[in-house]
């Protein structure tokens, strides 16, 4: 990997925060802002359209060889992602690619497929990643590595409100369920399961709010790199 640039890997179940305050950490740092949940939901969404059964390994495989994603950054800056083409930056955010992805992420021809997509952001400019593996699997010489969580309720809240804020229905037992369930697959499954890397610091979000989650980063993320 180039020394050139720099990294940090933040990792955690869904619902901690990881994307917004990735988010608003890159532009802080004046880093690209790399949601790698986004790139997952697009495979999802794939094999959605396509009709595939997410159980059926050797089907998602197949559908793989002829998968053409890309990835931008808007005028704006925001991550927009596209599937033949076609900007799928909304509907990948659709409650039902939520649990595809879950299912379709934990194939292993899935994740060596987004392996090198994931890496090659990282070789073309300085990055803040947030995913699942990123400080074990994607960028294990990151030169931070955060393990961001949260208790499950206070994640079900914020994820809540954010469908809400998206004018999508939902309520709080099946979006705690949910993500219980979520939590469960993505820390059980073989391979590159949900978990803290060595290395990493771990940030409970339970009792903070966005500003005082974004401190700690910032402060977090100088004591490694610098001002
Ligand atoms: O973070 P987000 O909820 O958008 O991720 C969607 C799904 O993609 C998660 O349920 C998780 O299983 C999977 N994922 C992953 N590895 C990553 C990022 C996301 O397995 N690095």
């Amino acid at each position: 990997m180039s020394m050139k640039f720099r990294s940090v890997a933040i990792d955690g179940p869904a619902g901690a925060g990881k994307s917004t305050l990735a988010r608003r950490l890159a532009e802080k740092l004046g880093f690209l802002y790399v949601d790698t949940g986004a790139i997952y939901r697009t495979v999802a969404l794939a094999v959605l359209e396509a009709g595939t059964d997410p159980a059926d390994e050797a089907g998602v495989a197949a559908l793989l060889e002829g998968l053409d994603i890309k990835m931008a950054y808007g005028p704006d800056g925001v991550q927009r992602m596209y599937l033949a083409g076609e900007d799928v930056s909304e509907a990948i955010r659709e409650h039902r690619v939520s649990g595809v992805a879950s299912r379709t992420s934990a194939i292993p021809a899935v994740r060596s497929f987004l392996l090198d997509f994931q890496r090659k952001q990282a070789q073309e400019g300085s990055v803040v990643m947030d995913g699942r593996d990123i400080g074990t699997v994607v960028l294990p010489d990151a030169n931070v590595k955060i393990f961001l969580t949260a208790a499950p309720e206070a994640r079900a809240k914020r994820r809540l409100l954010e469908l809400e804020q998206r004018g999508q229905e939902a309520d709080f037992d099946t979006v705690l369920r949910d993500i219980q369930e979520r939590d469960y697959k993505d820390e059980h499954r073989p391979i590159a399961p949900l978990k803290r890397a060595a290395d990493a610091v771990l940030l409970d979000t339970t009792q903070l709010n966005l500003d005082q989650s974004l401190e700690a980063l910032l402060s977090l993320v100088k004591e490694k790199i610098g001002p």
